[in-house]
């Protein structure tokens, strides 16, 4: 059984009884984690506080700098290791899983040069005083992650959080953190002091649970579903804590009868088919202007059929879903589609040698789908993909903004005023014109609005969120 990363060491899980570790591919158990409680959370968050008020806290900004880019250089120097770990722990194609590791690596790099580069202000104020406005970190970071993505969410949430100064507790989702354990050896490696990172495998209602009601824990990140969120952040009030939520979306692309089709059709496919479907920015509604409707469903229907689904050594399009149970619900999901009289316009296929066993789903095209049904409004976290038509430019803001969730739009038109206008109307926290971008860009600041979260990860403006700002008023003698 995997033990606990905690104070830079592998550390004895306080109860004996550990969680298995599925292949996805096969639903085969390989592995045993460590099914962390309240009482290793707290030796965890107490090792990392020991950091912030010692070596890692005394650690100037320069120097955070350069041990978060040698962890960048040595998670690419560890690439092909870490990627079989992620691909057998979620079952996502291996080269999908060799992005997500080089995505690990750039969090690190864009973060540790960034670390001090973060500079105050110096306000005019009266006469006899200075006044300096200073970025500190918050102390303590408690990181509850999902599974979809898990070396990316990895890299998104601790880099910045580290390049600040904050020491980090990550409880990471039961059903994917093979990676996050094998990483923190080799953060340790290359040189981040004790502490600093620390990791607690476990169940959400206990280790995640105990994570975020800790007293000592200065903020919160989360990312996962609504309902989760909700908890969080219920437990991250009781103790006043700073909270970044980011929950998931169903994100519209929006296609005008202006679009480059031949451009926009497989990148349409794409973002809803990357990850299978699991993927909070997934492009899982496809919007599309009346008079081309047709034309548009037909050319995603056929790339739709040639859609391959199957294990990570097979080059499939598609990976299986992450459990069992995940698997059930979005099974279910279609079969509510199915009963409520929605009609597939095309499934993927299954790529030969795909293992029985394996949580696979078929890539399924529905439409036109009526914009209050079900799969117009709820995230399916799997490979579905609803399409929609509309009249006019107002008639796709109000499709487009019509659910309880505001992450990711993309809209595809050759027109530029109307790209200005739909950018501009668009809600959520990313727009992009003639492009989708589910799950990449380190660069680009991302979150949400309403039911999809609040708070802003990558980018520069994470590190906003990782600190806060102090003000210091000093009145001298003139
Ligand atoms: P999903 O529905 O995608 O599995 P969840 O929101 O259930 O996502 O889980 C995301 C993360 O939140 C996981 O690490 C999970 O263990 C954790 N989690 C689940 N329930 C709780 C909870 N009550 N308190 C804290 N963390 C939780």
């Amino acid at each position: 059984m995997k033990k606990l990363f905690i104070g830079g060491e592998w550390v004895a899980p306080a109860q004996a009884d550990g969680i298995p570790v599925y292949f996805p591919a096969t639903g085969e158990s390989y592995d045993e984690i460590a099914r962390g409680q309240a009482s290793d959370i707290d030796s965890a968050v107490k090792a990392a506080r020991a950091a912030v008020n010692g070596l890692w806290g005394k650690t100037t900004a320069t120097e955070r700098g350069r041990i978060l880019m040698k962890i960048g250089e040595s998670v690419l120097a560890n690439q092909e290791e870490l990627a079989g770990i992620e691909a057998k722990d979620t079952g996502k194609p291996l080269e999908l899983a060799r992005k997500d590791i080089q995505a690990l690596a750039r969090y690190f790099e864009f973060y540790g040069s960034a670390a001090d580069k973060v500079h105050g202000q110096v306000i005019p104020y009266l006469s006899g005083y200075s006044v300096n406005i200073v970025r500190q970190p918050f102390g303590v970071v408690g990181h509850i992650i999902p599974w979809n993505y898990p070396a990316q969410m990895l890299g998104r949430t601790v880099a910045p959080a580290l390049a600040m100064g904050n020491a980090s507790v990550v409880k990471p989702a039961e059903d994917a953190c093979m990676t996050s354990l094998r990483f923190a050896e080799i953060a340790t490696d290359a040189g981040l002091p004790a502490g600093a990172l620390n990791i607690v495998t476990g169940y959400g209602r206990e280790a995640g649970a105990a994570l975020s009601e800790h007293p000592d824990v200065n903020m919160i990140t989360f990312t996962g579903s609504p309902q989760v969120g909700t908890t969080i952040q219920t437990a991250a009030a009781q103790n006043h804590v700073k909270c970044v939520l980011e929950l998931g979306g169903k994100c519209p692309q929006l296609v005008f009868d202006d679009a480059d089709l031949d451009k926009a059709i497989p990148v349409i496919v794409g973002a809803i088919v990357q990850n299978a479907g699991q993927t909070c920015s997934a492009g899982s509604r496809v919007l599309i202007q009346e008079g081309i409707f047709d034309e548009v469903l037909d050319r995603v229907a056929a790339r739709f059929r040639e859609l391959r689904v199957g294990g990570p050594d097979s080059a499939p399009d598609c990976g299986p879903i992450i459990t069992h149970a995940q698997y059930g619900r979005v099974k279910q999901f279609i079969a509510e589609c199915l009963d409520s009289g929605l009609q597939p316009v095309a499934e993927g296929s299954f790529a030969e040698g795909t293992a029985e066993g394996g949580y696979y789903v078929k890539p399924t095209l529905f439409g036109p789908v009526p914009r209050d049904h079900k799969l117009a409004r709820e995230e399916v976290f799997g490979p579905v993909l609803a399409a929609i038509p509309f009249k006019d430019e107002d008639d796709a803001i109000a499709v487009a903004n019509g659910t309880d969730y505001g992450l990711v739009a993309s809209v595809w038109t050759e027109n530029g005023a109307r790209q200005h206008r739909i950018a501009n109307r668009l809600e959520g926290g990313q727009v992009f014109i003639n492009c989708y971008g589910a799950g990449g860009g380190v660069e680009l600041p991302f979150g949400g609005v309403r039911k999809s979260g609040h708070g802003r990860e990558k980018g520069f403006l994470a590190l906003d969120e990782f600190s806060h700002t102090k003000t210091i008023v000093n009145h001298y003698q003139q």
